[in-house]
């Protein structure tokens, strides 16, 4: 249990939490550092004490190992709530700005606020990093929160809600599960943040709603992240990253390599690369214990009916029973084959032919931007021309996935990819306030000039 002193017991239904969480922010209750701090201490209490019943959940929820539940989900979330204990007296503290001369003497400066009663809105896909890496930006920011984590990963859903009462201040974190009812319930209430992360559909839902009380959003959203591999890349090296970073929670991932789009010159020799690096990073995915599930059988049936694009090279087994879809590489895919319509967030792969970095880009154009771009090169030139001549919510180079671990870097979308990043003090930015504050003595009055009557400046503008 927390040193945290818990007065309010957690509301039984919804109504009037969003007020009710404002009204602790506005008494002061999340302001002192110290508070926020014994906070980010209890939140990794929480993981670290629980550790394996979120290991168990994340079992039961999409088969994860215990190795990647920490390497993506508990240790990532463990490292960040640290990173940010640590950093916290240096983001609080006010950020001088010069004041320009004519309204000398004086001060500038930014000073952070808390926005209020923030709302966070998680997908199921890392159910737990998701919920609550948010979370660490709003509690150092000294916002209150509501987590609503999704219904489609439950087990991890109702370990939040029964552990965080327990290691949280609930007169500023509450849990509430549920699904589109509750969410809607919610949404209603008039937040100072909402903070979504999901699919694009229901961004739209949560932006409307928003918008009719004014109430800033950020939108964590997904997308089709394409691949391009150049002639000149290490093959091997491009698969063996490409591969980890798609097989990884069974493609569920936001920032998962969707399709790659590859030099036709090197094409055979990717393809075969990539069935040896999957070859020696899972062995039999069926059997492996480091190869995820998928999370219900909607989604395995819509998976299902996408590996009839194009010819598999490797794969295409479907258990449904144990949830399981082999890692599928596949080949001979039309642009308008079902798998290139839609963001794939599974375990299939297509390899598609391009010429050269002309013809990458080309397929770039018109399309929406997508949340992460790859591209494998070791040519400079053709790096920068990508990196110039596309956008997209990040870059890897010569890597996949892995930027979004990259302390320091803002993890976000742009268009329809989503808007707003957090990460680090990121984090801390998009859930405060930035007020301009500037001071001037009144000592002695410079402005006395711009007060009218206008009779000095008269005939010098
Ligand atoms: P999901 O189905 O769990 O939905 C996300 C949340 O929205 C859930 O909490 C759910 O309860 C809520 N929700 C669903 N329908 C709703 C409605 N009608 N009204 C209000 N709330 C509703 O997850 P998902 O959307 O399937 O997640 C997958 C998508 O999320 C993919 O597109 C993926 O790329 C994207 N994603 C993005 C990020 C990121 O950080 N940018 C991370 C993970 C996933």
């Amino acid at each position: 249990m927390s040193e945290i002193r818990t007065e309010a017991p957690p509301a039984a239904s919804v109504d009037g939490i969003a007020a009710e969480l404002r009204a602790a922010v506005d008494r002061g209750v999340t302001r002192p550092r110290a508070y926020r701090e014994q906070q980010l201490e209890g939140l990794v209490r929480m993981l670290l004490q629980h550790a394996s019943e979120w290991e168990a959940a994340l079992k039961a929820d999409l088969g994860k190992s215990e190795i990647e539940a920490h390497l993506t989900e508990i240790g990532y979330v463990v490292a960040e709530a640290r990173a940010a204990r640590r950093s916290l007296r240096r983001w609080m503290a006010p950020t001088r700005v010069a004041a320009p001369l004519a309204l000398q003497p004086a001060t500038a400066r930014t000073v952070a606020e808390p926005l209020g009663a923030t709302l966070i809105i998680a997908p199921w896909n890392y159910p737990l990093h998701l919920a609550l890496a948010p979370l660490i930006g709003a509690i150092a920011a000294g916002d209150a929160a509501v987590v609503k984590p999704s219904e489609l990963a439950p087990a991890t859903s109702r370990l939040l809600a029964r552990l965080a009462p327990e290691h949280l201040d609930p007169r500023s974190v509450r849990v509430v599960e549920g699904a589109v009812d509750e969410t809607t319930a919610l949404l209603e209430q008039r937040w100072d943040l909402i903070f979504y992360t999901g699919n694009g559909t229901v961004a739209r839902v949560v932006a409307a709603a928003a918008a009719k009380h004014l109430t800033p959003t950020v939108l964590e959203l997904g997308g089709k992240s394409p691949v391009y591999v150049h002639r000149s890349a290490d093959i091997a090296a491009a698969a063996r990253r490409i591969a980890w970073g798609k097989w990884i929670n069974a493609g569920q991932t936001c920032v998962a390599p969707d399709h790659i789009r590859v030099d036709r010159e090197v094409a055979d020799e990717l393809v075969e690369q990539l069935r040896r690096a999957t070859a020696e990073q899972l062995g039999d995915a069926r059997t492996s214990p480091d190869f995820a599930r998928i999370v219900n059988g909607r989604h395995l049936e819509r998976l299902r009916g996408l590996l009839g694009s194009g010819s598999v090279v490797t794969g295409g087994e479907v258990d449904a029973d144990a949830r399981y879809i082999a890692p599928t590489i596949l080949t001979d895919v039309a642009e308008d084959a079902p798998v290139m319509q839609e963001e794939i967030f599974g375990p299939i792969l297509p390899v598609l032919p391009v010429d050269g970095v002309d013809g990458f880009i080309e397929t770039m154009s018109g399309r929406d931007k997508p949340l992460a771009l790859y591209v494998f090169a070791r040519d400079r030139d053709a790096v920068r021309r990508v990196e110039r001549e596309t956008s997209s919510g990040g870059l890897g180079i010569n890597i996949a996935v892995a930027h979004v671990g990259a302390a320091g870097l803002p993890f976000g979308g742009v268009g329809e990819s989503g808007s707003g990043a957090y990460h680090g003090r990121h984090s801390f930015e998009v859930f405060s306030h930035r007020k301009a504050v500037l001071s001037k003595p009144t000592a002695v009055d410079t402005l006395r000039v711009i007060y009218p009557p206008f009779t000095e400046l008269r005939g010098r503008i």
